[in-house]
């Protein structure tokens, strides 16, 4: 791992970040709150370029990573971040002086078939392996948890820690957290080149003593010493992991929890019921397919009955940051002061304040935490494992 160049104290210390997704814009929040001035830059002219704004904002640390047995520093995090979210957002909310939509009611798992059943145990079974609460229930439990749901189905759990948030609202109410923290938003500020050297000197002619990559899917920077010679970064390129999603009007008697099977979820939001996600590696452009938007529909329609009627609001597709093992890249770069915050491919909106406690660990203090190596971002040289494949995503 590359050294630290000589740290300054933190209350002098000039920290850009790149990209105000909710990665970069989380982290630049813990940096400032640790006494550093902090500056994002964005290319997009308003937030909400990337994909923080197509995502479906569920928590879900349990659903997604209990049954991942060996994926243990993902699993990890993922509780750690799901662990930090209440606070998070009473301190988001605090600065910004209003909510983010962050509901603490736990999200249902159902099963439509007795082998949906049986995997429903395998499912509880690993929560309670990695002491993740879980509860069962019977189909009329799963009725009366939310009366919306389906008669045939057959049974369920309650996953009361995996929460949800509304990712849209949390990236404005960030923004704004942001701008009465001081620091400052450059937006309509695409970074394509930065010169290195003993400072970070960026194309608006500012300068930094360090740099947080934060650019989810898109191009990474180019680095280039003081007479331009490349600088390499060591990073390998992100994977797009394209998704589409479908938003209904909510409708009366309507779904209440985030409710999963394994191809489908329900996400409802107080201004729409999010329907996701397609799937579709290797894709970064944002066409909405109104086969597969039809499709979702249909599945949740199954689980949910009163959907299959709701108006359709819009539908649209985001890019996943993928990385090939799919983990995210998270600490410094073969650039001393150079830090990647990346590839939260389907996880972005729960990891974000465990990647800025992480970051800013490294940034600030130079402490690089047991958790954060195994998301060494120079690993893939390393790689031996085979890439990881989920059976349905965010
Ligand atoms: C359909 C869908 C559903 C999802 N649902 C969930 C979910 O329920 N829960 C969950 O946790 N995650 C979910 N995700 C994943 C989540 O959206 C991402 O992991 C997360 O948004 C990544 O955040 P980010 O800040 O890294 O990237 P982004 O939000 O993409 O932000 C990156 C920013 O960097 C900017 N940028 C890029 N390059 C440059 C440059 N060179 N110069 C300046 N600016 C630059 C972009 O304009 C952009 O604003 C979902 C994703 C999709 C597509």
């Amino acid at each position: 791992m590359p050294s630290q160049p000589n740290m300054r104290t933190s209350g002098s210390l000039r920290v850009a970040v790149v990209g105000a997704g909710i990665v970069g814009l989380s982290t630049a929040l813990e940096i400032r709150a640790r006494g550093a001035e902090v500056a994002v830059y964005d290319s997009g002219v308003e937030l909400g370029a990337g994909a923080t704004m197509r995502a479906a904002g569920m928590l879900g640390a349990a659903f997604d990573w209990a049954l991942e047995a060996d994926q243990r520093a993902m699993a990890a995090l993922a509780r750690h971040a799901g662990m930090l979210w209440p606070d998070f957002a009473a301190r988001i909310e605090r600065l910004a002086g209003a909510g983010l939509e962050f509901s603490k009611e736990g999200a249902l798992v159902v099963a439509r078939s007795e082998e949906e059943a049986s995997w429903l145990g395998t499912l509880a079974a690993a929560c309670q392996a990695r002491n993740l609460p879980v509860q069962r229930l019977s189909a009329d439990e799963v009725r009366r948890a939310d009366p919306a749901l389906s008669g045939n189905l057959v049974g369920g759990l309650m996953l009361p820690e995996d929460r949800q948030v509304d990712a849209q609202i949390a990236l404005q109410r960030l923004g704004a957290a942001l701008s009465r923290s001081g620091v400052g938003l450059r937006l309509g500020r695409k970074v394509e080149r930065i010169v290195g050297g003993q400072v970070f000197l960026m194309p608006d002619g500012e300068k930094f003593d360090r740099v947080v990559l934060a650019t989810g899917a898109g191009a990474l920077p180019a680095f280039v010493g003081p007479r331009g010679a490349p600088l390499e970064h060591g990073l390998v390129a992100t994977v797009p992991v394209k998704g589409q999603i479908l938003a209904l009007a909510p409708v009366d008697g309507g779904p209440r929890h985030v409710t999963h099977t394994r191809d489908v979820y329900i996400a409802p939001k107080s201004r729409w019921v999010l329907i996701g996600a397609t799937s579709e590696r290797g894709r970064a452009d944002t066409t909405v397919d109104p086969d597969k938007i039809a499709a979702l529909r249909a599945r949740a329609s199954e689980i949910a009955p009163s959907l299959a009627n709701a108006p359709e609001v819009t539908a649209w597709a985001g890019i996943r940051p993928g990385t090939p093992d799919d983990a995210p890249m998270i600490g410094q770069t073969a650039i001393p002061g150079v830090f990647a915050a990346l590839g939260h491919y389907r996880n972005g909106v729960l990891f974000a304040p465990a990647t800025a406690e992480l970051v800013a660990d490294q940034v600030i203090d130079g402490k690089v935490s047991p958790l954060a190596a195994a998301f060494d971002p120079l690993r893939f040289d390393k790689l031996s494992e085979a890439p990881h494949s989920p059976a349905q995503e965010n």
